[in-house]
């Protein structure tokens, strides 16, 4: 059996969708439920006999450590974060509570649990945490992509505390020998992503034919990733990796949020045609607003490590990705 944590949300719960459907197993799902997360994402997960949901915030020692001993997973997965870099600028102290001391709550019950198994048990035990480019900061336009040798840069309230918290676990592993990996992952895209992100944000207003704001002139340049191949390669860094490294993960699609934005339009016009006289295309509704203070230019992995050694490679182009997404999020009701 796994504990996830974070389960209701964007990448997690896409996680356990795809682990339920994998494998045979028990997991457990602990998440306080904050306004990223939604019962929606795992409403046909949560009929099965194997899936079990507990409310909790992962800052709460007793209670985390209490469920670690009662349901004795062999791997805990952490995807329980604040991640919306805007919300950190806003009101960075909550990203501080969550991602900094929520992480070493988690990592301080693992570890006490963890003494408690035996000799293979211990062995066999992981600890995965999920992280993000952003701790490597902001590249210019030539710069090398992010390598798992880069410094760590962190720009954002949000981008500082994930580093923070990576830095947390790398420690238990070297000081406490915890099996713990990391994974440092690029901009994620597809299914139950909230909507105040890029892509869902895009299409929503589209659809609704209002204003599609986009930051600055459009021209900061993430790597996208759809999400079920990050959750692909997050299960094979949990099978293969190597206890205290970290691996990056990226899908090669470096794409600036101008192009990201024009291309989801014309798929829409294709996929969910106008039906109004008001405008021809929806790219017609972007507009250009005040840019994010801080914003980080560029993000760009180099995931030659996971594809290299542990033979992992994305399934989905961005062109394939996005049209997946697209049509989800038509069907949906979002
Ligand atoms: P999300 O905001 O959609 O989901 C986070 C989930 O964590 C929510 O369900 C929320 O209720 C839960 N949560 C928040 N605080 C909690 C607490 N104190 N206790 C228990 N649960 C709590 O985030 P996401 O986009 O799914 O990201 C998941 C992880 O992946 C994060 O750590 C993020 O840094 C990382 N990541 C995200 C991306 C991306 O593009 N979205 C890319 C790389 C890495």
């Amino acid at each position: 059996m796994i504990v996830v944590t974070g389960g209701s949300g964007f990448i997690g719960s896409n996680f356990i969708i795809d682990w339920l459907d994998r494998f045979d197993e028990e997991l457990v799902n602990i998440d306080i439920m904050t306004y990223a997360a939604n019962n929606d994402n795992l409403r046909d997960i949560s009929k099965k006999n194997n899936y079990n949901f507990i409310q909790e915030d992962i800052c709460n020692y007793e209670e985390i450590f209490n469920i670690l001993k009662k349901y004795k997973p062999k791997a805990i997965f952490n995807f329980a974060a604040e991640s919306y870099v805007d919300r950190s600028i806003e009101g960075p102290d909550i990203f501080i509570k969550t991602n900094i001391n929520g992480t070493f709550n988690l990592l301080k019950a693992s570890y006490n649990y963890w003494l408690s198994l035996t000799e293979d048990k211990k062995s066999s035990f992981r600890f995965m945490h999920i992280s993000t480019d952003e701790v490597y900061g902001s590249l210019s336009l030539n710069e090398p992509a992010f390598t798992e040798k880069n410094q760590y840069l962190p720009n954002s309230p949000y981008s500082a505390s994930k580093a923070s918290s990576d830095h947390l676990v790398r420690c238990f592993n070297h000081t406490y020998y915890l099996p713990t990996l990391i994974t440092n992952c690029s901009n994620n895209y597809g299914p139950h992503q909230h909507k105040e992100k890029l892509i869902p944000k895009i299409i929503k207003n589209a659809l609704k034919l209002n204003e599609i704001p986009i930051f600055g002139k459009g021209q900061q340049i993430r790597d996208w990733l759809y999400v079920k191949d990050h959750v692909d390669a997050i299960i094979t860094v949990f099978e293969k990796g190597i206890i205290g490294e970290t691996y990056n993960i990226g899908g090669g699609n470096e794409k600036n949020n101008i192009e990201v934005a024009n291309y989801v339009c014309r798929l829409l016009d294709e996929l969910s045609p106008i039906e109004t006289k008001k405008i021809e295309n929806y790219s017609q509704l972007i507009r250009f607003v005040k840019d994010r203070p801080g914003h980080d230019f560029r993000y760009a992995i180099n995931s030659s490590k996971i594809r290299k050694q542990l033979k992992w490679e994305p399934k989905e182009t961005f062109e394939s990705g996005i049209k997946k997404t697209i049509k989800w999020y038509l069907k949906s009701k979002f």
